[in-house]
Order: C-alpha cells, then sequence, then structure tokens
C-alpha cells in the first residue's frame, strides 16, 4: 500500500518534513490522551517540547523538537508541483490513525478521498475568496475535531483570498483554537501572495518544479502510460503533473497544445496576427466552456429541487422570493467561476507558447539543454537562426508580458492582440 505522499513527484525534502510535524503531531495528541502530571492547563505544544527535552517522561515517544508541529502552514511552488497534493496528503498524515499517512487506515483514505468530517478543502471557484465564505469557515474550523484528532482547512489559492478575508483568517491563525490546523497554498510567500502578517504565523514548505525524469517515471509507474509517450508529455508539461497527465492521456488536450504550437509559424502578417489573437482567445473561451457546462447545469437543478420548485402553501411565497436571491448568487458564482477558467485555460496556452520560444532562445545560444517541446524543436531551431538570440529573447519576453498583464487584469484580448503583434515585428 503507497502511503500518502507517494504522488508528490521529486518533493523528497518537503516529505521529509512533513513526515517529520506528523509524527510530532501524533506525540502531541498521545501526550494529551496521558493523565497530566504538572502542569495541566499548559499549551499542547509547549508540552511536546518539555517531552522531547526529556523532562515530561510520561509518554513513551521522544521527538526532535525542530521536527515540530506548528497550526499553520504555507506550502509554496510553482502550478503543477502538487502544492494542494502535499496540502491534502499532510492533512490524511494528521488524521492517519497511526500519525504516519498510511495509505490504509479510515483517517488516511476518507481524507484522501475528500469525506473526513474534519478536513475542509477549500477550492475557490471563482477569482477570490471572499469575507463571508472565510469568516464561516474560521467559526467551523475552530469546533472540537469529531475523529478527536485535528480539524484541518485546506486553502487552495490562498493567494485569491481578499483583503477582508485575509483579516478574517488572519485572526485565526495568531489565536488558533488548540486542534485546528491551517494549511495554505500559494505560488510564493511574496506580499502580492500572501500577506506579510499571514506569512509570518506559518510555516513555510517550499516544493519544487520537479523535474521531467520524475514526472515520467510516475506517470509510467502509477497511471500506465509508455515510456516514451511520459517522457514527451513530462517535457512538454514543463513539471507540471497535471498538465503531462492530460497530455498523456487526453487526445482533445494535444490538440490544443498543437493548435497552440502552431502559432509562431502562422504570424505573417498585422491581419495574421490579430486573427492568431481570436483564435487563441475563442479556443480559450471553448475548453473553459466544456469544463464548466457540467457543474452549472446539475447546480442549477440542485438548487431548484432544494427550493422545491412548484411548492405550495404557507411560507412558499416567502420561499419564492428567497429563491430569487439564491438563484442570483449561484449565477454569480457560476459567472465568476467561467471567467477563472478561461483564464486557466489561455494561461496554459501561453506556457506552452512560452516554452517554444524559451526553445528557440536555447539554441540560438547553443545552451546544452533539451528542449520543452520536442516535437517542434526544428521549427524552434529555424527561428533561432532567423532571429537571433536577442529576437528570441524578446519573443518570450512578450509572452511573459502577456501572462503579467492579464494577470494584472488587463482585458485578456488586448493582452493577446499585443502579444501577437510583438511576436510577428519581434
Ligand atoms: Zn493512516
Amino acid at each position: 500500500m503507497p502511503d500518502v505522499f507517494a504522488d508528490l513527484v521529486g518533493q523528497d525534502e518537503a516529505v521529509d518534513t512533513l513526515r517529520r510535524a506528523a509524527a510530532a503531531a501524533a506525540a502531541v495528541l498521545r501526550a494529551a490522551a496521558v493523565p497530566p502530571t504538572a502542569d495541566a492547563a499548559g499549551d499542547e505544544f509547549d508540552a511536546l517540547a518539555e517531552e522531547a527535552d526529556g523532562a515530561g517522561g510520561a509518554a513513551a515517544t521522544v521527538v526532535d523538537p525542530g521536527a515540530g508541529m506548528t497550526h499553520a502552514w504555507i506550502f509554496t511552488g510553482p502550478p503543477g508541483s502538487g502544492r494542494s497534493v502535499a496540502a491534502r496528503a499532510f492533512a490524511a498524515a494528521l488524521q492517519c490513525a497511526y500519525g504516519t499517512g498510511c495509505g490504509g487506515c479510515p483517517g488516511c483514505h476518507t481524507t484522501m478521498t475528500g469525506t473526513h468530517a474534519d478536513v475542509r478543502m477549500v477550492v475557490p471557484e471563482g477569482l477570490s475568496i471572499g469575507v463571508n465564505e472565510m469568516r464561516a469557515l474560521v467559526l467551523r474550523a475552530a469546533s472540537t475535531p469529531s475523529g478527536g484528532r485535528w480539524q484541518v482547512v485546506v486553502i487552495e489559492d490562498a493567494d485569491r483570498l481578499t483583503e477582508a478575508a485575509g483579516n478574517a483568517l488572519l485572526k485565526a491563525v495568531e489565536e488558533p483554537p488548540p486542534r485546528t490546523v491551517f494549511l495554505l497554498c500559494a505560488p510564493s510567500t511574496h506580499p502580492d501572495d500572501i500577506s506579510v502578517t499571514i506569512r509570518s504565523r506559518c510555516r513555510v514548505v517550499p516544493l519544487v518544479q520537479p523535474a521531467p525524469d520524475a514526472v515520467a517515471e510516475v506517470l509510467v509507474r502509477r497511471d500506465g502510460v509508455a515510456p516514451d509517450v511520459a517522457r514527451w508529455a513530462a517535457a512538454a508539461a514543463q513539471g507540471h503533473v497535471g498538465r503531462a497527465r492530460r497530455l498523456a492521456h487526453d487526445p482533445e488536450a494535444r490538440k490544443r497544445r498543437e493548435a497552440v504550437l502552431a502559432v509562431p509559424r502562422r504570424l505573417t502578417g498585422v491581419g495574421a496576427a490579430f486573427d492568431a489573437a481570436s483564435a487563441l482567445i475563442e479556443a480559450a473561451e471553448a475548453e473553459a466552456e466544456a469544463s464548466v457546462v457540467e457543474a452549472d447545469a446539475s447546480e442549477r437543478a440542485a438548487l431548484e429541487t432544494a427550493l422545491g420548485a412548484g411548492g405550495t402553501g404557507r411560507g412558499a411565497a416567502g420561499a419564492i422570493r428567497g429563491a430569487a436571491g439564491q438563484l442570483k448568487d449561484l449565477e454569480k458564482r457560476q459567472k465568476s467561476r467561467a471567467t477563472r477558467a478561461q483564464r486557466d485555460a489561455l494561461d496554459r496556452a501561453l506556457v506552452d507558447l512560452a516554452g517554444f520560444y524559451r526553445d528557440a532562445l536555447t539554441m540560438a545560444l547553443r545552451a546544452p539543454v533539451a528542449p520543452v517541446h520536442t516535437d517542434t524543436a526544428a521549427l524552434a531551431g529555424a527561428g533561432a537562426q532567423k532571429w537571433d538570440a536577442e529576437g528570441a529573447l524578446r519573443r518570450l519576453e512578450a509572452v511573459l508580458e502577456c501572462r503579467t498583464a492579464i494577470e494584472s487584469n488587463v482585458k485578456p484580448r488586448i493582452a493577446v492582440e499585443a502579444m501577437m503583434l510583438s511576436l510577428w515585428k519581434g
């Protein structure tokens, strides 16, 4: 039985930290379970430290104080490095009956499948996490864990917290309930991603971009992908594990990638540049719509059922008045999710495109590195000859600037059109 950390590809150092913290957390629980000897009101973590110093003596296990458990963690790393995978695995290890993340006990199993009563995964669907959502979450997180271990709250994309939501979270992180653990995921600890005050209360677990070999190995071992396909997908995905798996399995994803990589040779004039921009935007819209349409419809049906369409009698009129508001809320959430999905799809395309110009740049510089896109390497080589290193670099920068512009809320079409013109002109 693989343990809960098995899916964390190429993250040995982080896994080591998390294993030791899980063991320390289990020791905290054991220490709390023994009859208190001295200071019954003492903080459990202090008790752990004393125990580790050899002053406690009541519990059997002595834990390295440097391995310490703490109430708040931030998992950082580039997209696809496995921030949320790491957070979920750690949550499972905290709920594990053996304190190790064995992968086989009910605590591990229910956490990994998303059904553990004391683990909440907050996955923002829209562009930001609002204050109301955060307040409700903090309130529930303060309750006693029903399984007797920890209340764990995992906040994916914590960089999307609104300022007010961040403040609500900060209060909880500053004065944590004794059995509550917050696990935040963010691209980095830069103040743009996470407020300095929250950062100062958290322990940081940095994840690295996994090497293509490590990604390919896991695709072969776990997903049964043929070795040559796995190697190609891992390189093309540039260290993004989920993307590599999708490229290996999903022909539609491969087709979309090919269309994006056809862009550089299509840029033959101003008109072609605008056409390419339109095509890229429309492809992202179509991909995003395909990804949310099912969820939208089932949510709407569920809400209509819950509101009891066709109800009569006392209270029905009031219910209908409330229903209009709820429906409007749902539509707002769905619109926000659709926008997010579109931006994510567009960003994936831009990352592919950046890979192409990076290949051209490394070839122009004759750098001894493997190309990102082996299947368009010849085309990138032709580009390298035509543009030289400087021209390739300018084009790479145009793609990266486009990503930054969209991230800071420039209208995607405007940013992509500007990028295409730069790619054409060089
Ligand atoms: Zn377990």
